[in-house]
């Protein structure tokens, strides 16, 4: 018993210890819980298209889903749009053939030069000035059904919108660009990259986030990790039915998922499919035995762009392409055969 009650001070010692440093554990867990991050989802619409939003955010995540859809209206706003005349593009569209130029301001300037790297590597099949052409085609008014009698521009007016084409035409100078009269850019085919571009700006600004996936139209910003350690898994589109996938990528931290195809806007005369993906050489929607092209890289601009190129391309020609720009690809043909680029193919989990 008086060994007991020896051994029991001891004990008593320990035991007290022991709970002092179990609260320590619990109160440490309670702020680990307070703090664990917290999903919150948003959809809307920018840019023409559907904004969606996950974000794992520690707390004001309200706030910041607001924020990012407010980053992607502002670039469009300020810099992307063509529409609207608050933005550089339409500014510099307008003042087209004028000698003296629009002044470009430093971000637009630096995106234009990384699109230029891109329409030479592509061989022009990126081309950011082809604007008249598709604006002569019209195609996002039939798809949006604001225009429902279809008229096909005839060989002609194509031939004419061309000659107004190319990217090598552009001359830049001392902050200024200049266009040739009749040439109207247009940087659809990497505005939702460059929307993914801003938004990772702005979350590796925001401490609280630890994890994101936003998707703009068909580009997808994967961004952090999410609170249950799951891979980001980004769905590819069965470009033969839509509402459909045929697979998915499964992603871990910062990438862009980028797709384009046949199916996302059209219009369809006497059974042949008329969609919004040019082809620079004949003013045609692409024909390169595609219906889709998904690109992976970890630069939205590239990953946009370079999708719209490899339409415009087809498989065989894009390979060495993505290989120059350390790019993964993934491709499906008009007879719904998968392609991947060998980068690609840890990361894609066919259904
Ligand atoms: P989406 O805009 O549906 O994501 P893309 O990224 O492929 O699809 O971009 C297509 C848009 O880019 C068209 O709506 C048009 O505005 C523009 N465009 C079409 N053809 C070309 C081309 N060859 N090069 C650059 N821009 C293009
Ligand atoms: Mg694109």
């Amino acid at each position: 018993m008086k060994l007991f009650l020896k051994k029991s001070k001891k004990q008593w010692k320990t035991t007290v210890w022991m709970c002092i440093f179990s609260l320590m554990v619990a109160c440490l867990g309670f702020t680990a819980c307070q703090r664990n991050p917290t999903c919150y989802q948003r959809i809307d619409t920018a840019m023409g298209t559907v904004v969606k939003e996950t974000v794992y955010v520690e707390k004001g995540g309200e706030d910041i889903t607001a924020q990012i859809r407010q980053q992607i209206v502002t670039l469009e706003d300020q810099f992307l749009s063509r529409r609207k005349d608050s933005a550089e593009i339409y500014q510099i569209n307008s003042h087209a053939g004028e000698v003296q130029g629009t002044a470009v301001s430093e971000p637009l300037w630096e995106i234009l030069q990384k699109l230029l790297e891109v329409s030479e590597r592509s061989g022009g099949a990126f081309d950011f000035t082809i604007g008249e052409t598709v604006r002569l085609w019209d195609i996002d008014s039939y798809a949006a059904k604001e225009k429902e009698e279809v008229v096909l521009p005839s060989l002609d007016q194509i031939a004419e919108s061309l000659a107004n084409t190319g990217y090598e035409k552009l001359q830049f100078q001392n902050g200024r660009i200049n266009l040739p009269k009749g040439m109207q850019l247009d940087l659809g085919a990497a505005g939702k990259g460059i929307a993914c571009d801003a938004v990772l700006t702005f979350l590796r600004n925001q401490p609280h986030v630890a994890g994101a996936i936003i998707s703009v139209g068909g580009s997808i910003l994967t961004y952090g990790k999410k609170p249950d350690g799951t891979l980001w898994k980004v769905g590819i589109v069965d470009p033969q039915n839509p509402s459909d996938y045929i697979g998915g990528l499964r992603l871990e931290g910062q990438w862009c998922v980028s797709t384009s195809g046949d199916y996302e806007r059209y219009v369809e005369v006497k059974g042949k499919r008329y969609h919004h993906i040019i082809d620079p050489d004949s003013g045609y929607p692409a024909d390169a035995g595609l219906l889709s092209v998904t690109i992976l890289t970890r630069d939205g601009m590239l990953s946009d762009a370079l999708s719209t190129a490899c339409f415009v391309l087809g498989y065989e020609e894009s390979l060495e392409l993505l290989q120059s720009f350390g790019a993964h690809g993934l491709f499906v043909d008009k007879q719904g055969n998968v392609m991947l680029t060998p980068g690609m193919e840890m990361y894609y989990v066919p259904r």
